[in-house]
């Protein structure tokens, strides 16, 4: 018994930590349960992003040079549907680098990655390794917002893929981090399920790639929460962050 109230203080200890103090109940509540449930905002804005992106600059003259080279973009149809290009953020020597799919609506809104619910809870699991946002960069495989959210196109791939791979050159990681099935399955030119991919370190552009959930998919999914606990922890292992 004791072992037992032991590892559910465990669990809850971790859970709190990576997610909060919410605790996402699985199975079905009855509907008045739901009608007692008010639904919690999460805060929309981490810390680090709390100025508008115009008074946001890159944290290096090489990389802001760079945003200003590229930021006006016309290489393929996104450029008429966004309002913002999406360079990236964070730091200019990041010794671990997050790679998104796309831009959604607060980050093409905001032009900042991962500003939503969803990079909330990045922070989230980026403080459970001892990390945040100023000690990595984050990016996306498109740095404009495909129209609905749909899933980028190879044609828009091929357009965007340079200004990644200049940017790992400037910033030069020693882990790269894949958010999501979209993400890792489009650098790595596989079909294989997020599954398969979470199982093995690949490699980009000869630097380490670990591939895990997307946050907005562990919002949507909590029991996933585990899994992703343990591609955290090999990332901290990988980085001896630990
Ligand atoms: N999802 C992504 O893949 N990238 C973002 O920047 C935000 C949400």
């Amino acid at each position: 018994m004791e072992k037992t109230l032991e590892e559910i203080r465990n669990f809850l200890k971790q859970h709190q930590t990576i997610y909060g103090s919410t605790l996402y109940l699985e199975g079905r509540l009855s509907s008045r349960a739901l009608a007692e449930v008010k639904p919690q905002r999460i805060s929309q804005t981490p810390q680090v992003l709390k100025k508008r992106p115009a008074l946001l600059k890159q944290k290096s003259p090489a990389l802001q040079a760079y945003y200003e080279e590229i930021k006006d973009c016309r290489k393929c149809s996104l450029a008429d549907s966004r309002k913002n290009f999406v360079f990236g953020y964070g730091h200019p020597n990041a010794k671990v680098m997050f790679i998104g799919e796309a831009p959604g609506r607060d980050e093409d809104e905001q032009g900042l990655p991962f500003v939503g619910p969803a990079g909330k809870l990045l922070d989230k699991m980026l403080q459970a390794i001892n990390l945040n946002r100023e000690d990595i960069f984050i990016a996306n495989v498109l740095k404009c917002r495909p129209p609905r959210n749909r899933d980028p196109l190879p044609e828009e791939v091929a357009a965007c893929e340079p200004y990644l791979l200049r940017q790992l050159q400037m910033i030069a990681p020693q882990v790269l981090v894949a958010l999501g099935r979209v993400a890792g399955q489009t650098l790595l030119r596989s079909s294989n399920s997020l599954s398969e991919l979470r199982q093995t370190v690949h490699t980009y552009n000869n630097i380490p790639l670990l591939i895990t959930y997307h946050p907005a998919a562990l919002l949507r999914n909590p029991r996933w929460k585990q899994s992703s606990w343990q591609d955290l922890k090999r990332l901290r292992a990988m980085l001896g962050t630990s």
